[in-house]
């Protein structure tokens, strides 16, 4: 079996030789970096499985890496996993608005920081761009918006038209967090003079419909929302 590589870029030595033992034992590949120029050489070089993206760092911040490496052909779909400390909640917002995967907040525990690494990888490479497909089928719902049908248990469930695009566009993507201004941006196009908490709104009145399936739609504190990943 091949073993996974992931590029821990963290520039305390203390925190990645944690990071590098953790992820080892647990059949990882692990190479580390301690600065922004050596992530972005190394991520090019190696082609790594996942990065993990410390934001604090001597020469390019984190955010900066990851902006980088979005841009960059050969790097656009690495998954990367950011590591942030407390206090850093709007940075966080920032990276998954550039298109991160995921995070990690300081102190984390080691089995945290496998399961978050396990969960990013087994979504596959990053697909920033692409769209969703038009039905999307997640055990017992299943959203068409081309025949704009909302199927419960097989019971059709009535949405308005921005709830259920809201409801398909976190659904086509579990696990994945999104701010409430990418849901705007993304969902309901450019109508961005609506304020945040208009997503709020919408998000509550889908719950109501969702039944035994309300707590798939969850709120990640300080960030947004992403719907449950399938056994997650
Ligand atoms: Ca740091």
């Amino acid at each position: 079996m091949k073993r996974e590589q992931v590029l821990v870029v963290e520039d305390e030595a203390d925190l990645r030789e944690m990071i590098t033992y953790n992820l080892s034992r647990e059949g990882f590949k692990v190479v580390g970096a301690e600065s922004g120029q050596e992530a972005l050489r190394k991520a090019r070089e190696m082609s790594p499985s996942l990065l993990l993206l410390d934001l604090m760092l001597p020469d390019v911040d984190g955010l900066e890496v990851c902006r980088r490496l979005r841009r960059d052909p050969l790097t656009h779909t690495l998954p990367i996993i950011i590591v942030s400390a407390k206090g850093e909640e709007s940075d966080v917002v920032l990276g998954l608005g550039i298109g991160a995967d995921a995070y990690v907040t300081k102190p984390f525990s080691p089995s945290e920081l496998v399961a978050r690494v396990k969960a990013v990888l087994r979504r596959g490479p990053t697909r920033l761009e692409e769209g969703p497909p038009e039905r999307v089928v997640r055990d017992g719902l299943s959203i068409d918006v081309t025949r704009h049908e909302v199927l419960l248990d097989g019971r059709a469930v009535k949405f308005t038209a921005t709830e259920m695009r809201l409801l398909h566009f976190l659904a086509s993507h579990p696990g994945r967090v999104f701010t409430r201004e990418q849901l705007l941006r993304r969902v309901m196009g450019e109508q961005v003079a609506l304020v945040d908490r208009n997503v709020d709104v919408h998000v509550r009145a889908i719950r109501s419909k969702l039944g035994r399936r309300r707590d798939d739609l969850e709120t990640v504190r300080g960030v947004g929302y992403r719907f449950r990943s399938p056994g997650g």
